[in-house]
């Protein structure tokens, strides 16, 4: 049944996706993304392999011999390997998700009104996943570098699973609904597929299909595509560049980080207002795997050595970059777990009241926190994020821009995802919130934007 009552569609407005009702331009640029977006992971590899990173070339030959004839001759096909390692790498990764033993976490109270809890064995998950793999490596059971030796096959089929999945997202949002009040209707069945029509997907009772692919898919895999570059360029040129270990430093330091503090997670926009559909499915599964590594995949296949002095300096502003971003998202989080107990930079943390109603017709509380990083700018972790990811393509050392892709990634993930929740939390809580932008006038950097 589709939520219609006032109070459903008035709490549609504070949470989820934006409208309730789809424009035919939001339908057409939801199903061009679902086309165009798979392409861009296919392209990305052609360059990479084909081009030697030089967007240029790729140009040259696409204006000589067209595009279609350059994706019939490049684009890589599904492989027996690869969905072989897919199937294996799932079904491992559903066994520790569903069996390793882990704290429990709550999430955000849903729309609906349901407060759900998450087992949280993302780390030991992340300890068990690299031991195996370098057990398998070191007596010779598994090649380390298989990931970089056969990527075009892997990028091919986690494409194809990924829209599979986010396929059978949306069939089970109709047929089975873990929770049916908790669903968003957009009235166009494209941008359904797209941004996911429900908010927390279960199968069963525990197994949470966005966690488990966000996290234990998605980040997961980040740092094995790292580490099996590295391994690749080690068999290739017979020793690892200073780059692509500092690089897979910098990055398995965030992917850490997010295991570490994965009950954080659960109070992120990631898992607290995005549905679950192609954006996130395909997007952990296929996306972040291709996209997020190019760096790592750059420096696998043409190894570069910047000079020392530019690499740790760049490394530090690294470091810099994800002191900032940790920094403002546990002061956030320990001012929800405190409330008014918490103390930020010395000082009792000062806060806004402001409140909101979920559908059960409930009225609950948020405390808006108003210290610390969050009385200096409204989104400082976002700052600290793109820093950091900036500094992890100039690692690299290469003047061509694919290198640069994540970084102008994150730069517009981040901007676009504050403008959305801004206006969710204007809807969310009122007044209360026209009074924090007020005290804190900047979204990102104060005198900046
Ligand atoms: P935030 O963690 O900043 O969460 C935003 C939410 O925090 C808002 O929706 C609101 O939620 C609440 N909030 C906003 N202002 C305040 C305040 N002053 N006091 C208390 N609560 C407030 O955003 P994200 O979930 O987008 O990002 C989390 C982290 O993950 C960020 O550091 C980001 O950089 C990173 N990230 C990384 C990505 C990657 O691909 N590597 C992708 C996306 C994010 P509520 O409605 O509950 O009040």
């Amino acid at each position: 049944m589709r939520e219609s009552t006032p109070l459903l569609h008035n709490a549609n407005k504070i949470w989820g996706r934006t409208g309730a009702e789809r424009t035919w331009l939001g339908s057409l640029g939801a199903s061009s993304l679902v086309f165009l977006a798979p392409v861009g992971t296919i392209v990305v590899y052609i360059v990479l392999t084909f081009f030697e990173g030089s967007l240029s070339s790729f140009a040259s030959s696409v204006a000589e011999e067209g595009l279609d004839a350059i994706l019939v001759k490049y684009t890589p096909r599904p492989t027996f390997e690869a969905a072989f390692a897919i199937a294996a790498w799932v079904g491992f990764q559903a066994i520790l998700f569903r069996f390793l033993p882990g704290k429990i976490g709550n999430g955000q109270y849903t729309p609906a009104g349901h407060l759900l809890s998450y087992r949280l064995n993302g780390l030991s998950a992340w300890i068990v996943t690299h031991a195996v793999w370098g057990a398998l490596c070191w007596f010779g059971l598994f090649d380390p570098a298989f990931i970089a030796r056969n990527w075009g096959g892997l990028v091919a089929t986690t494409n194809l699973v990924g829209v599979l999945v986010a396929g059978l997202a949306f069939a089970k949002a109709y047929i089975h609904p873990t929770h049916p009040h908790d669903r968003k209707f957009s009235g166009s069945s494209v941008y359904d597929y797209y941004m996911g029509i429900e908010l927390n997907p279960r199968l069963g009772r525990d197994f949470d299909l966005k966690l488990f692919t966000n996290s234990h898919l998605g980040m997961m895999i980040w740092t094995l595509v790292d580490f099996s570059n590295m391994a690749y360029q080690y068999q290739t040129l017979g020793h690892v560049t200073p780059s692509i270990v500092l690089l897979s430093a910098l990055q398995t330091l965030y992917v850490l980080d997010f295991f570490v503090n994965e009950s954080w997670y659960l109070g992120t926009i990631d898992i607290a207002h995005d549905h679950y559909g192609f954006y996130l499915a395909w997007g952990c599964i296929c996306f972040l795997p291709s996209i997020y590594t190019i760096q790592a995949q750059y420096l696998g296949l043409h190894p570069t050595t910047p000079p020392n002095v530019y690499l740790a300096v760049v490394f530090a502003f690294g470091i810099a970059g994800y002191v900032m971003f940790r920094s403002v998202n546990d002061q956030r989080h320990q001012a929800r777990l405190l409330g008014h107990q918490c103390r930020i930079w010395g000082k009792p943390a000062e806060f806004i009241t402001a409140s909101y109603a979920t559908t059960d017709g409930r009225q609950r509380e948020s405390l808006l926190l108003c210290s610390g990083w969050w009385g200096w700018s409204r989104h400082a972790n976002y700052v600290g994020d793109i820093v950091f990811s900036f500094c992890s393509c100039a690692l690299v050392g290469s003047s061509h821009p694919i290198v640069w892709t994540y970084a102008a990634w994150m730069a517009m993930l981040l901007a676009h995802r504050c403008i959305r929740d801004e206006k969710r939390l204007e809807v969310k809580y009122g007044d209360a919130w026209v009074e924090y932008c007020e005290r804190v006038p900047w979204r990102f950097l104060p005198g900046v934007w």
